[in-house]
């Protein structure tokens, strides 16, 4: 049987198997879950197309409609649900903030399942 099970991402070694829903490495201890691992390879290897809230693909100059009450970080401020952006542009951010928009408090970055295209 080939050896598919990742290598440790702690320390690199490959003595790792799977357990459950887990890989365990014996040589560091470290558990991870398997459902991870597959997703981030699926990032690796997908055809890069942005989607919104409902599927659609987005592109750099779409404007979009928030679908939720969306926090803004390091403020008291909320953009609401409904608040419309123009111009978003596509990025490859953190944490899955792909979608750069200039909004009323200034430019930052979201999520695009958090929009719709309008
Ligand atoms: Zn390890």
């Amino acid at each position: 049987m080939p050896h598919t099970v990742p290598a440790c991402p702690q320390c690199g070694q490959e003595n790792t198997y799977p357990d459950g829903d887990n890989y365990i490495c014996p040589d560091c201890a470290h558990e991870w879950p398997q459902a991870a691992a597959a997703s981030t390879e699926d990032e690796a290897t997908g055809d890069g197309v942005v989607r919104d809230a409902n599927g659609n693909p987005l592109q750099d100059g779409d404007a979009v409609i928030l679908v939720k009450d969306l926090k803004v970080k390091g403020s008291s401020s909320t953009l609401k649900k409904g608040t419309k952006i123009k111009g978003i542009r596509l990025v490859d951010g953190a944490d899955g903030h792909n979608v750069d928009c200039k909004t009323d408090l200034g430019s930052m970055l979201l999520k695009s399942e958090f929009l719709k295209k309008a």
